[in-house]
């Protein structure tokens, strides 16, 4: 239930917390509680099961870092909460801010255990006994296959950016991990984006979940908007040139017949650039290897039918292109509403022709204001380079049945085939089939390497997805040549 908090009703001294605890609050300079922390905290505290979705920034550490501190026998020498983050980055700094937060009370152990870093340390640090422990789910995993973690004990597990895990491919590993906790506990599940995993998570393992949302609806001045007068026989090759015009990272094309998807799919690529098309007749597997490319920015626009971009949640589109102005002015809302998310603005471009101006008459009707029209003629080439996708994809043979998880794919990049590791992007672990994204310069490289070396103690196929759907694989004697010839990091 989305949740207005009145100016008096934000003092935390109205929590059922210790005064040392609020007296570490304002020496933290927390005066007032975050919107979200007016929401959900009094819920936290109270012990209930908790989804809480607010963008990111607005203060959700807090939230889980007081209530599983309030409920933490410091006494006990047991791992007591539990609080799964997505990389290393976030969960040291996850374990900072409680730490922070716990800074009231003597002798808390907050113990961080990530990928990364060699076991021998950390499971010597668990030997030692740690009352919070927050971590990256492969690792986590690993110390409860080792037995050098129990959960046994635990009060509190805590899903932190419950949403990136999911992109991250972790959903099968928050559920080993989930399943190893005792029953009576308290879970508490942190998003900033609601994508259908989560209600699967919170279906699994949640009791009762309340659920905060604090969404805003996209700003008016979140959604650039702006309508170009075009000739019916110009609209396709207009929206080339929009895009060499604006050049978003993630485009949405809306196109109101498959045909005309189908037409525009053509002439993008002819144009070089990295479309792919998402229509009524895709199969699910072709349907998910589009969304996939989509989301791990492979493709830079993808051409769509309101059909079937129905369901898709994916973050931080840079435009959307009405590629003809739709009669239902609802449905032009709504196309325009999957740009300008979060904290960045986003452009929702409309072509029309002269006979579609009483559509566009009921959409200013609907929004309340008028329109802003820019002639298509000012659309040039903002740049001489052909607008292509920051990433290729790698599809490895092999999935979740060969238990391949995202860190051994991240370890073998980064590892035996040297990449860096900002030249991996999203890794998709499907049953039977790995995507990975990696910076589109070496994608190729990427692919010799990978096959070349081992995933999981076995040589695996890759190949790099040609955005066209055909493949191409590699020449491995020379490509192997070369791998051994080069020093390891
Ligand atoms: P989120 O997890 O929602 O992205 P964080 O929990 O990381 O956000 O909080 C963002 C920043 O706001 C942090 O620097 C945190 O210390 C600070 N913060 C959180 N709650 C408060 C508060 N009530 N008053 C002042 N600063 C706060
Ligand atoms: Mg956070």
């Amino acid at each position: 239930m989305p949740h207005r908090p009145s100016p008096t009703s934000s003092s935390f001294e109205q929590l059922p917390l210790a005064p040392a605890v609020l007296a570490n609050l304002r020496q933290l300079g927390y005066l007032n509680m975050t919107p979200i922390q007016v929401a959900s905290l009094p819920i936290a505290l109270a012990g209930h099961d908790l989804i809480a979705q607010a963008k990111t920034g607005s203060g959700k550490t807090a939230v889980f870092a007081l209530t599983l501190l309030a409920r933490l026998d410091v006494s006990r020498f047991e791992v007591q909460a539990l609080v799964l983050c997505p990389t290393r980055e976030l969960a040291d700094q996850v374990a900072r801010e409680i730490r922070r937060l716990a800074r009231s009370e003597d002798n808390i152990k907050v113990l961080s255990l990530v990928g990364g870093s060699i076991m021998r340390p950390q499971m010597a640090s668990l030997a030692h006994g740690a009352h919070v422990v927050v971590g990256t789910p492969g690792r986590i995993m690993d110390h409860l296959q080792r037995e050098s973690l129990k959960l046994d004990t635990l009060n509190t597990l805590v899903l932190d950016e419950a949403d990136r895990m999911l992109d991250m491919g972790f959903f099968d590993d928050i559920v080993y991990i989930a399943r190893r906790c005792p029953k009576h506990r308290q879970t508490l599940l942190f998003s900033a984006t609601y994508p259908e995993g989560i209600a699967q998570l919170s279906r699994q393992f949640m009791r009762q979940a309340r659920e905060v949302k604090l969404t805003e609806r996209p700003a008016a001045d979140q959604i650039r908007q702006r309508f170009y007068q075009v000739a019916n026989e110009e609209r396709l090759d207009a929206v080339a040139r929009l895009l060499n015009h604006y050049r978003p990272v993630g485009a949405l094309a809306f196109c109101n017949t498959r045909q005309q998807c189908r037409d525009l799919l053509k002439l993008l690529r002819e144009q070089g650039f990295d479309a792919l098309a998402l229509h009524g007749e895709l199969e699910q597997r072709e349907r998910d290897q589009v969304l996939i490319q989509f989301a791990n920015h492979s493709c830079s626009v993808l051409v769509a039918t309101d059909v079937a971009a129905r369901g898709l949640d994916i973050a931080q589109l840079a435009a959307v292109i009405n590629v003809d102005v739709t009669p239902d002015p609802e449905v032009y809302i709504h196309r325009i509403g999957r740009t300008g998310r979060v904290d960045q603005a986003g452009w929702a471009l409309s072509l029309v022709s002269a006979n579609q101006m009483r559509r566009v008459d009921n959409i200013t009707k609907e929004l309340g204001t008028e329109v802003e029209w820019h002639p298509i003629d000012e659309m040039t080439a903002t740049s001489d380079q052909p607008l292509r996708a920051p990433m290729a994809t790698l599809q490895i043979l092999g999935g979740r049945k060969d238990k391949i998880r995202p860190g051994d794919v991240l370890g073998a990049l980064t590892g035996e085939a040297g990449l860096k590791a900002d030249q991996v992007g999203k890794i998709d672990v499907t049953e039977t089939v790995t995507y990975v994204a990696v910076a589109r310069a070496i994608a190729q490289e990427a692919q010799r390497r990978l096959a070349a070396g081992k995933l999981k103690g076995k040589s695996v196929k890759v190949r790099v997805l040609d955005i066209s759907g055909a493949t191409q694989t590699n020449a491995p004697s020379r490509a192997n040549a070369s791998i051994r010839r080069r020093p390891k990091p």
